[in-house]
Formats: structure tokens, sequence, C-alpha cells
């Protein structure tokens, strides 16, 4: 039977990964509901070609949607707004897959509802995990969704984990001979520039990554780090163990996805090029796979594989991730905020490179941390840590 998906965040690098994926087998997937934010146009595009039942825009959209509609001669399609039209569609009883590719905090309530509403979910918005860690761990359980990585890494690990490990009680130990998780990173555009360099560097080289084309925030958090950071903390919750139990290692050819290492000395490596699309399809079809576009890899063609520890002098973000991690509770939310806020500004040319973990660094310190028991505690420090951000962008930009 054919399985009908809701893509939040359509208009992405990640939504346009996985219309891709999703074209090459229209017999077993059908869309459902799609999502954008300031692509209106290219939103109207994705409609003619798909026809999805429900669109959700921000509401000071709908009239431009609506004259698009028109022009391309589109009926039947309902328009839902904001976050209430997100959440709508994202524990829509008729929709069987929620994709969670929105980038950033504004991903959080609608991957929470799927989470809740028992869907499988497909979870590229990292934020949303950093932000919200056991709660959406506890959901997923207590509802039975499948929350199914996209992040390529963290895709790569789970599929070098034994086949039954995400059914295991946790207890933030590796379990089933599981010994160590290697992260592997790309080390982004970056990484042989010197401390004096990357003060200077701009917002239009960092979006540019050396082997993956993605959007401008996670572009920059690769640059910075941040991204792996962000992603040290997602790889503790999915696989609900310790930070120190998650080795980064910097491989720039972006070919190993990342590694799991067992008590036995076995290192299992998840190795393929480098497109989002073959992490979306194992997510998709899982524990099936279906076939991508993607050409299978040619090691005779690529000779060589590098490996080397991160440089945490020059790429302080990593740093402050693991100490979130380690003293937890809302500290990866405030972390998570202040970043947003401090790429933010660095794409807007307001501070500099270097001022990206310089800002979070002091908004860590500034905001007291306490435990993540509630959601609205989890909403609460976010919103103070954008804040803060803001005022120390404001003393930096001056
Ligand atoms: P993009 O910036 O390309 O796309 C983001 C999507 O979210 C767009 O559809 C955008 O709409 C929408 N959006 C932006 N802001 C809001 C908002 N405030 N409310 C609702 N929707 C919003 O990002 P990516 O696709 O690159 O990344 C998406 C997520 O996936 C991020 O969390 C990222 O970390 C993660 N990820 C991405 C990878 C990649 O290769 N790109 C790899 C691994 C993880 P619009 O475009 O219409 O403005
Ligand atoms: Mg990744």
């Amino acid at each position: 039977m054919s399985q009908s998906v809701c893509i939040l965040g359509a208009t992405g690098s990640i939504g346009q990964s996985t219309l891709k994926v999703l074209d090459r087998h229209p017999e077993k997937y059908s869309i459902f509901a799609l999502s954008a934010y300031s692509r209106i146009e290219e939103l109207g595009e994705i409609c003619k070609q798909y026809q999805p039942k429900v669109v959700v825009v921000p509401f000071d959209k709908v009239d431009q949607l609506q004259k698009v509609f028109k022009e391309k001669n589109l009926k039947n399609i309902e328009i839902l707004t904001d976050k209430e039209g997100l959440i709508t569609v994202a524990k829509h009883p008729e929709v069987d897959v929620v994709m969670a590719a929105i980038v950033g905090a504004a991903g959080l309530l609608p991957t929470l509802a799927a989470v809740h509403a028992g869907k499988r979910v497909l979870l590229a918005n990292k934020e949303a995990l950093v932000m919200s860690g056991d709660i959406m761990m506890q959901a997923a359980q207590k509802s039975g969704a499948l929350l199914l990585p996209v992040d390529s890494e963290h895709n790569a690990i789970f599929q070098c984990l034994p086949q039954n490990y995400l059914q295991i009680e946790t207890n933030q130990e590796p379990q089933l001979g599981v010994s160590q998780i290697l992260l592997t990173a790309s080390g982004g555009p970056f990484l042989n520039h010197s401390s004096d360099q990357l003060k200077h560097v701009t917002p239009a080289q960092a979006c540019k990554h050396p082997n993956w084309s993605m959007g401008r925030k996670i572009s920059v958090d690769s640059a910075t780090l941040m991204n792996k950071g962000l992603e040290l903390i997602e790889a503790c919750h999915l696989f609900s163990i310790k930070e120190h139990f998650v080795t980064v290692v910097v491989h720039p050819q972006s070919i190993i996805h990342s590694m799991v290492q067992y008590i036995d000395g076995s290192t299992l490596a998840q190795m393929g090029n480098p497109d989002m699309c073959t992490p979306i399809a194992h997510a998709l079809a899982w524990p099936e796979r279906i076939e991508t576009h993607v050409p299978p890899l040619d090691l005779f063609a690529l000779h060589r594989l590098d490996f080397q520890a991160p440089d945490t002098d020059r790429f302080p973000a990593l740093t402050l991730a693991r100490q979130a991690m380690q003293s937890g509770g809302l500290a990866p939310a405030i972390l998570n905020a202040s970043n947003e806020i401090a790429v933010e500004a660095f794409l807007n040319e307001q501070i500099g490179f270097m001022d990206i973990p310089a800002v979070s660094d002091f908004v860590l310190n500034e905001i007291a941390n306490s435990s993540a028991d509630t959601l609205d505690m989890i909403l609460d420090i976010d919103r103070q840590a954008r804040q803060s951000a803001q005022h120390r962008i404001m003393q930096l930009s001056k």
C-alpha cells in the first residue's frame, strides 16, 4: 500500500532531495502535505508537479500563494498557516511519514507533534532534538513513533548498529557489544585556515561547502564545526549514550559517513558518495531498501581516505557543544538558540566568523542552567537565550 508523506520544509535542500527520492517511487509514496516559509514561487512549482492535498505557509504569504495557484491553475489544495498549520499536518491521521526538514527551532513543535502522533519521523531537523532531547525521545517511546535519522552521520551509525539496537532499554552506556561511535566531520571549507584567516572569512565563503550542497544555516554550522557539536548531542539522544562514547573524526572526503566500534575490535563504517538522497531513501524505506540515482562508490577513483583529530582551538564550537551535553538540562537548548541568532548575525555581516562561537559561549555563561523538565521550560529558555545573544551581538557590532 502507498505511504502518505508530509514534507515540512519542502522548499529547502533536504526537502528537494526528498522529492527527488519520492519521484522514483510513485507507486510507494504519495504526497499529502508540503510546507514552505519564504520561497512561495518555488512552492507553487512543487505543487504543480506533486498536487498535495494541503500546504502550509506563513499567514502573510497566503495572498501571494493564492496568486501563484491561480496563475498555475491549481485548485483543491487546502492552505493552512503558521505553527498551527504545521502541527496539524504533522499529526494528520492521513499521514504515515513526516520528513522533518525545517531548519532550526522553528521545526520543534511540528516535529514533536509528529512524534507524539506515532508517525514514521525522518529527522533532518537536528536542532529540534538538540533542544528537546529526552522529551522527544520519551515521546517516541510512548507513542511508538519511529524516529529515524536522516542526518548522514546518524543514518550511517544507525546502519552500522545491531538491528535491534533502538529497541533495547536505554541506560546511557553503549549496548550489544558496541564500544564507541566515531562521528565523522568533513571539517568544512576552512579546515586548513589559520586562526587569523578565520577572523576574516565571509558568509559567501562559509556557505561554500566542499562536499555537500546545503541550506545557509547548516553550511555556516559546518564551517564553525557547530554542526558537529549539534550532531554530537543528537547522537547522544538518538543512541542513548553519554558524550564520551562519541569521538569526532575529521575525514575531509566525506566518503565514510560515520563508524561504530565493537568490543571485539571490529569497526563498521557506512560509505557512499556524499548525497543526502541515500540517507533519506534509507530512512524512508527502512528496514527495506529502495533505489536512488546515487551512483555506487568508485573506490579506484578515490585513491585515499584521510582522517585527523579536530582542532578545538580553531573550532571552539565543538567544545562548547560537548560541555553543554555534559552539563545537560537546558544547556543544549541555550547553545542552539544562541547559535541560531549568531549565525543569522554573521550571515547579515553584523559579526565576524569567530564571534559565532563567542556569542554562544557568552550566553551559556550568562544564563543559569537547570533541568529540562517540560517543553515550556525549553521554549522559555530558547527565548531568553535569543535575547541574550542579540544583546551580545549589539555589543560586538558597535
Ligand atoms: P534549507 O535552508 O535549505 O531549508 C529549510 C526549510 O525550512 C525551507 O523549506 C524553509 O522554507 C523552511 N523554513 C525556514 N525557516 C522556517 C520557519 N521559521 N518556519 C517554517 N519553515 C521554515 O535547510 P536544509 O534543507 O539544508 O536543512 C534543513 C534541516 O536539515 C536543518 O535542520 C539541517 O541542519 C538539517 N540537515 C540538512 C542537511 C543538508 O544536507 N542540507 C544534512 C543534514 C541535516 P523556505 O525555503 O520557503 O524559506
Ligand atoms: Mg550531518
